[in-house]
């Protein structure tokens, strides 16, 4: 079962899933749109339409909103003890393994993404996220609280789930960002309306049939397929929502704060990063290159936590490039569903545009194209893993998320660490950062000092299941993973008992 996919093309589930027609899941039913409009599903390594989904709109959202405000309120889940809840949960993280090959590929074809890295990473951290959350169903207590005061009250906290949760996610991790937002929330015992990315709709619709087969009751789980200014507006500003929990970029997640004003429903954002990678001299280059590499270049860069800002010092500075630039030279650029791609294409024309854009803007701001940068064949949105080398601060390639696979690399002198320190924490993101040193001093000073969410030390990407993840500054509002992630599902009350 944990043999690297070695299939060219789609299986034959993944082939049958995608070769279905595809519906809203609403209520425990599948249906269409109600307007019966579709839109189309295109392959970003040919740009060629391979499947349709429904467009869901307003309708379809107030629709699902009174499903899951009805199984909230009054459905067998709302009366299910937390033990039966939390073997659900973990009966879909075993149903979400058994498939994951089938996932894998359809994730590859819709997104582009390396089938592996979709099995291994995506998929994988998927199913032990389910696990792990499930153990949280049981484990959700409140506290009995000692008074400050003489008030004659044996007082006590009740934790209680927040309610009808609306979710809209982005298309660069589908089904993993899916699955980390439905994962507490279930756990904590709200139910949920699924918003997935226009582009890359159809793990979240393989999610359901399998949150089916599992057997939560009706209601309890919907997703609408639609576009943001659709489908995900109308369930941002819907009134008997009582939590919006979203993840893209922070110009959307203004949006969805200004929509969620109407009944102040509760917002958690997890948004954009420009997230900075810090390399001091004495940092051991044999481990520090490949993980400034895959830093960057994991998921063709449209990671929210890539290590975009490169901070070389100069004394190692041409050792570090030219050992990422010759990394990046070797990585396969292909189509995601091809298993010795390392780079696939980039999700959308839209995006390898906008890419290109940025590349072309940085070397006329000054900056040197120190590798790539250039369109690898002339079908699909494949682009060269890219360094920008001399960058400065000011550029809008160091200042903007360019979310793709371009370093923005820039050398310090000093040997202290107040001068880069300023400089990584010159953004308005502050969603994670990497720091390669092998003075422990440095790196637990460096790792106080930065602004940022999560913080590796001689490793760039730090993500599991039970560590917070979430963003300083303008990269959002809330922790999700671990225990904080319950926190987000749940309301806090307080009772006293007058003695
Ligand atoms: P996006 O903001 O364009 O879209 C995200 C989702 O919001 C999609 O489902 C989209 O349909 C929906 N949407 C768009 N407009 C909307 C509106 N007006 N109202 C309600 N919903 C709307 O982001 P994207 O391009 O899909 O994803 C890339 C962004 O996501 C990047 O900025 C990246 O950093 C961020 N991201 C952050 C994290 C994190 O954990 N912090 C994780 C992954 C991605």
């Amino acid at each position: 079962m944990n043999a690297p996919v070695t299939l060219k093309r789609l299986g034959p589930d993944a082939e049958k899933f995608v070769g279905k027609q595809k519906k809203l899941y609403i209520d425990g039913k599948w249906v269409t749109a109600a307007s019966g409009e579709t839109f189309a599903v295109i392959d970003p390594a040919t740009g060629l339409i391979f499947d349709h989904v429904p467009a869901g709109d307003k309708v379809d959202i107030d629709r699902a909103v009174a499903a899951a405000r009805r199984a909230f309120d009054d459905g067998p889940w709302a009366r299910m003890t937390p033990a039966d809840r939390g073997k659900l949960v973990w009966r879909l993280g075993d149903l979400v393994e058994k498939h994951a090959d089938e996932i894998a590929q359809i994730e590859a074809l819709d997104n582009g993404k390396p089938v592996n890295d979709a099995r291994f990473g995506d998929v994988a951290f998927s199913y032990e996220l389910l696990r792990y959350m499930a153990g949280w169903s049981t484990k959700i207590t409140g506290q009995t609280i000692a008074l400050s005061s003489a008030a004659p009250f044996h007082a006590y906290t009740l934790r209680e789930p927040v309610g009808v949760c609306g979710q809209i996610v982005p298309w660069n991790f589908s089904f993993m960002m899916a699955v980390w937002k439905i994962a507490p929330a279930l756990a904590a015992g709200c139910t949920i309306i699924l918003k997935p990315a226009e582009q890359t709709p159809l793990t979240a619709l393989r999610l359901a049939e399998l949150v089916e087969e599992v057997g939560f009751p009706a209601g309890v789980f919907n997703v609408v397929t639609g576009f943001g200014e659709t489908a995900g507006a109308a369930l941002a500003a819907h009134p008997d929502v009582d939590k919006i929990a979203f993840t893209g970029s922070t110009e959307v997640g203004r949006k969805i704060l200004a929509a969620a004003q109407g009944n102040l429903k509760k917002v958690s954002l997890e948004l954009g990063g420009k997230s900075p990678m810090i390399v001091f001299p004495d940092a051991d280059l044999e481990k520090a290159i490949p993980a400034v590499a895959s830093g960057i270049f994991y998921n063709m860069g449209q990671t929210c936590s890539a290590g975009t800002r490169l901070y070389v010092h100069r004394n190692v500075s041409d050792a570090v490039l030219d050992g990422v630039a010759r990394l990046a030279e070797k990585m396969p650029v292909g189509p995601g569903l091809d298993p010795i791609s390392q780079i696939g294409p980039l999700v959308s024309d839209e995006q390898f545009q906008k890419v290109r854009g940025y590349i072309e803007a940085g070397v006329s701001e000054g900056a040197e194209l120190f590798a790539g940068g250039r369109r690898v064949g002339d079908v699909g949105y494949f682009l060269q893993p890219t360094i920008l080398a001399n960058t400065r601060n000011h550029m809008s390639v160091v200042r903007e998320e360019i979310f793709g696979p371009v370093l923005c690399a820039a050398s310090f002198d000093d040997d202290g660490i107040d001068a880069v320190v300023r400089e990584a924490n010159d953004s308005i993101y502050g969603l994670a950062a990497g720091v390669f040193t092998r003075d422990l001093s440095t790196a637990h000073k460096v790792a106080k000092r930065l602004k940022a969410g999560t913080i590796g030390i001689n490793t760039h990407h730090v993500v599991d299941p039970a560590l917070p993840f979430g963003g300083f500054k303008q990269s959002g509002w809330g922790r999700e993973q671990g225990y904080e992630a319950i926190q987000l599902y749940t309301e806090v009350k307080s009772i006293g008992v007058a003695l």
